[in-house]
């Protein structure tokens, strides 16, 4: 198993700031997972997917880290219709997978820069969708660090939010598809055109960095009308393309994201009375 030491943790987060891990372990199987489980028992390890929500404080981060972007990927057709993938795929390859089937359901998650394990974790959504809609069972690694295989009826989850009460990390999935969906060859496109349109997606970013306050107030919207979008703290600003998005032009750090996330959420409540409450994860 690869295991590194010392390493900058900006070359694991999409937004690229943070200080030294102190060690990162990239188990490929799960032989590797049970060989580190003494390591994964600890309250303090973290699981990293693709980095793609997460950003690490400037100190760096001095406990474990257990990578999954290298576990094995396994992606294939249960019967005609349904999904198996493992924690390791990504939400794109995911989603392309399921269009060259003509499988519905999947497409919002082309575009979403994250590992399938991440995506349940976030319970990841886009366009009216969430990964959870479409699960029917998972493998997790429970507290006792066993394998086990859970139907979706053991989780709650809501928007950008699942329970992991037994839950220490999510394995692989087997996703369900809607018979009464009819597929639409045209809608990963769609999709993928309209976040090209009204994103930044080249840019240094975690997505959103807060959730939406409610099903019709978006994040974004209130920072926009509270002229907010220009806002900038060091090396890290609001996109002018999407206010819920906050880059790091290259020289920025946690340190400036996390001033720039206060000013904005004061910002709002004094305007609006709304606590805008983060999606991004911050260790
Ligand atoms: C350009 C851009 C666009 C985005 N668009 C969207 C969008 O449309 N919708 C959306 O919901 N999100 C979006 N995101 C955010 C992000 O891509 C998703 O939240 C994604 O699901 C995170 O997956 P990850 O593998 O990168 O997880 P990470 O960022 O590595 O981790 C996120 C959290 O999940 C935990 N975790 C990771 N893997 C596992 C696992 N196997 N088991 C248990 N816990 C785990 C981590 O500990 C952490 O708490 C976007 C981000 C970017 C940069």
């Amino acid at each position: 198993m690869k295991i590194l030491k010392n390493v900058s943790l900006k070359k694991y987060n999409t937004i690229k700031i943070g200080g030294p891990a102190k060690i990162i372990y990239f188990p490929e199987n799960h032989n590797e997972i049970k060989s580190i489980k003494n390591i994964l028992q600890k309250k303090k390890t973290l699981i990293l997917g693709n980095g793609s929500n997460i950003a690490f404080r400037d100190v760096g981060y001095k406990h474990d880290l257990v990578c999954f972007k290298k576990l094995k990927k396994s992606l294939s057709l249960i019967g005609t219709n349904n999904i198996y993938a493992s924690a390791g795929v990504s939400c794109a390859k995911l989603a392309k997978f399921a269009h060259r089937h003509n499988i519905p359901g999947f497409e919002f998650l082309y575009g979403i820069p994250g590992t399938v394990g991440g995506a349940l974790r976030m319970n990841a959504g886009a366009f009216g969708s969430e990964i959870w809609d479409n699960v029917q069972y998972v493998t997790i690694l429970n507290k006792n660090f066993d394998l086990v295989k859970l139907d979706k009826s053991k989780f709650k989850f809501s928007y950008r939010k699942v329970s992991m009460k037994n839950t220490s990390a999510f394995i692989d999935v087997y996703f369900k598809t809607f018979k009464n969906r009819k597929f639409q060859k045209n809608l990963l496109e769609e999709f993928s055109n309209k976040r090209i349109k009204t994103q930044p997606i080249n840019q240094w970013s975690s997505g959103c960095v807060f959730k939406n306050p409610k099903k019709n107030i978006s994040a974004s919207s209130l920072i926009d009308k509270s002229h907010l979008s220009s806002t900038r703290y060091g090396g890290i600003y609001i996109s002018n393309k999407h206010c819920n998005y906050f880059i790091n032009d290259g020289s920025g750090s946690c340190n400036d994201l996390e001033k720039l996330i206060k000013i904005i959420q004061m910002d709002i409540y004094q305007q609006h009375k709304v606590k805008l409450e983060k999606e991004i994860c911050i260790y």
